[in-house]
């Protein structure tokens, strides 16, 4: 039995991951279950699955929390706060945690589970891009197992060979990673038409159904960007080793290339409930309740070559990679504070794009050694993305 906890519960990450658990009872335990504000949502869960932990992360929503536990006559404790996900995250009956809070908020309880050698499902790539060689050393040093839930490095994951060593892709006679993406809503909406985007147009995704947050992510491209700077940190990777392809069906996940000219391609529908359910299970496979891939009924596969001027976010993340980890942490933030922004209809959708690089000049060159020091950039960096939104709009 695998005793799991859930942070993010209530997310689209989350409930897929219920939704995998519910289907093989005999095999996990859901142990904890969080949520930052959705009170009902992660009631409505506990009832189902009995965990031990409830987390609400939302300090406000704390007081509601513990009426609806009370009327809902639940049997299990109560934790609020940053310092609630955390303790979760790595408590001693608790074998493997799915990380898939949203944004920089994940990033504290995510490191948690990986310093108390937890298996750690990664859904949050905001942690990596982040911290990733802090994460990575963490990860070293503790013994946790760190397997991706993002479908593109479930995928590489998947394609590359079993005994695969961090960052020797000579070894192993990998000659590239072919990193796959569907190019979002707007591939070929014409480029002038980018101003009057909506925040539900930008929401509505051609394959995928996620949060708002990553939705927006996938439509300008930052999300491919954010799994660029992920996939570096996970596989040890140069930026010259990846290779950005853009494959509107979504079938493909993501390639690696070997120097034989063999090409693995791992495919299924665009359903995150795969790679939830080979992380789970892993090294053995489950049912994931996905239809099966058709090719008596798919469509013809195609491929391009993204475009930077449709995608500067794209270009901006990709230079970040190459400047270091104070450009990654800060081009993080801020995002995160932009496409708030532009959901709150504060700021167009071009104007995301603006943010970032505005930022990207303003941080300074520096070396960041621990946590601190991310969390400071991170700080400074959404008080100053802010403060410029504000003059912009
Ligand atoms: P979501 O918005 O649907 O869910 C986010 C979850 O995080 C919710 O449970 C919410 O309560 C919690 N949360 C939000 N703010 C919080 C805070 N400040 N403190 C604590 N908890 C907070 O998001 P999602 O689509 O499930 O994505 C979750 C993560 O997984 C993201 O990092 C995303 O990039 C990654 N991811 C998602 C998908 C997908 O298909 N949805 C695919 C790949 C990777
Ligand atoms: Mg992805």
């Amino acid at each position: 039995m695998q005793n799991i906890a859930i942070l993010g519960a209530t997310g689209s990450i989350g409930q897929s991951t219920l939704d995998v658990v519910q289907l093989h009872p005999e095999k996990y335990n859901v142990v904890a279950l969080t949520a930052h504000s959705n009170v009902d949502k992660l009631i409505s869960q506990a009832s189902q699955f009995q965990p031990d932990y409830l987390v609400i992360s939302d300090a406000k929503s704390y007081g509601t929390a513990q009426q609806a536990v009370k009327s809902a006559q639940l049997n299990c404790e109560l934790l609020v706060g940053e310092e609630g996900l955390c303790q979760v995250a790595s408590a001693s009956n608790v074998d493997s945690v799915m990380a898939a809070i949203v944004g920089a908020a994940g990033l504290l309880p995510t490191l948690a589970a990986v310093k108390s050698g937890k298996k750690v499902m990664l859904a949050n790539k905001e942690a990596l891009v982040m911290c990733g060689d802090i994460f990575i050393q963490e990860v070293n040093k503790s013994g946790a197992q760190l397997l991706p839930i993002d479908s593109e490095h479930n995928a590489i994951f998947q394609c590359l060979p079993r005994d695969f060593e961090h960052g020797d892709l000579a070894t192993s006679g990998i000659a590239k990673i072919l990193l796959t993406g569907s190019g979002g809503p707007f591939l070929n909406r014409a480029l002038d038409r980018f101003q009057d985007i909506t925040p539900d147009q930008a929401c509505a995704h051609p394959n995928w159904d996620m949060g708002r947050k990553i939705s927006v992510d996938s439509a300008t491209m930052m999300n491919k960007g954010l799994e660029f700077i992920e996939a570096k940190w996970l596989f040890g990777l140069k930026s010259s080793d990846i290779q950005i392809v853009l494959h509107p069906q979504s079938i493909i996940h993501s390639m690696v290339q070997y120097a034989d000219g063999s090409v693995l391609a791992q495919m299924g529908n665009p359903d995150m409930k795969t790679p939830i359910a080979h992380c789970l299970a892993f090294p053995n496979r489950i049912s994931a309740g996905v239809k099966p891939l058709d090719f008596s009924t798919l469509a013809d596969f195609s491929f391009q070559v993204p475009d930077f001027q449709r995608y500067p976010n794209l270009k901006l993340a990709i230079d970040a990679c190459d400047a270091g980890q104070h450009a990654t942490t800060a081009l993080n933030a801020a995002n995160e504070v932009a496409v708030e922004a532009f959901l709150s209809q504060q700021i167009g959708f071009t104007q995301i794009a603006q943010v970032n690089e505005e930022m990207l000049q303003r941080i300074e060159q520096q070396q960041l050694h621990d946590i601190e020091g991310i969390l400071a950039v991170d700080k400074e960096v959404r008080i100053l993305a802010k403060q410029f939104i504000g003059s912009i709009v």
